[in-house]
Order: C-alpha cells, then structure tokens, then sequence
C-alpha cells in the first residue's frame, strides 16, 4: 500500500491495511487507544458504567492521588483550572441557553481589541483540541505601544 500521513503525528508511514490510520510510534499507539476509549464511553453506556466502577475501586485504594499529582505537578494543575473555568463558563452559559455551540474560546474578532489593550502577564493559550497540550505565555506591555 502507498504510504498515508499517521493520524497521530502527521509523519507518512505504509499501513498493513486500509483501515489503518495510526503508525506504529508508542505516542500514535496511544492517541489511537485513547481516541477509542473516549468513542467507547460516548457510545456504550455499560462500558462506561464499568469504566466508572473500576475507576472508582482503583482510587479508593489511592486516596490521596489527586492531592499527590497536583502537588507534583503545578504547570499541568494550573491548566487543568483554567480548563474548568472554561468548561464552568460554558456550561453556566449553555444552561442559560445563550450558547449551545459549545465553541467556548472563540475570540470574537471586534472583542479582540479590547482585550488585548493593557493586557500583561502570564496566560494559558489553550488549543480547542482537548487532549492537546496548553502553552504558558507571557504577554509583556511594551511602553509607547498604542495598542
Ligand atoms: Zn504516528
């Protein structure tokens, strides 16, 4: 077969068969299985169900998981807040009924300006992909600059 652009990395690679999509690079591996599982709980409620048992058993012998990972891991606790304040302003504006297109995030090209004027400091830019990663900026006013 000829070579194909992975799914996951972009890089061409020749699949076994038609119905592969993904390289065989551990990370590719991984998206693929994570791509299914999230298909898997959108679609099968039992499978979602035991998911959530399994979940729940495995963290009750963790009982402090969650505290141990946000303590290790600061950057990624920071985005996951921003995350769900998104996600909290969505939904807040969703069961208002003011936005059901869910693309939250959006910038609005005659709000930008705005927004933008006098902003500084350290921001999450967050890509609408959920499962991709956000980058820590910094945005410095430069004087003089009008905008
Ligand atoms: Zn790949």
């Amino acid at each position: 077969m000829d070579p194909i652009p992975c799914l996951g990395c972009g890089i061409f690679f020749k699949p076994r068969n038609k119905l592969q999509g993904y390289c065989s690079h551990p990370d590719c591996q991984r998206a693929r299985k994570a791509l299914w599982q999230r298909q898997k709980l959108a679609n099968d409620p039992e499978y979602a169900q035991g998911q959530k048992l399994s979940n729940s058993k495995w963290l009750a012998t963790r009982p402090n998981y969650w505290k141990n990972y946000r303590s290790q891991n600061s950057e990624k606790t920071a985005r996951n807040r921003v995350l769900q304040r998104i996600r909290n302003r969505a939904k807040a504006r969703t069961d208002k009924g003011l936005d059901t297109s869910r693309h939250v995030g959006i910038a609005k090209m005659d709000a930008r300006k705005p927004l933008i004027n006098g902003l500084s400091g350290e921001f999450w830019l967050v890509p609408m992909i959920a499962k991709m990663d956000a980058v820590k900026i910094f945005i410095a006013a430069i004087p003089g600059d009008p905008g």
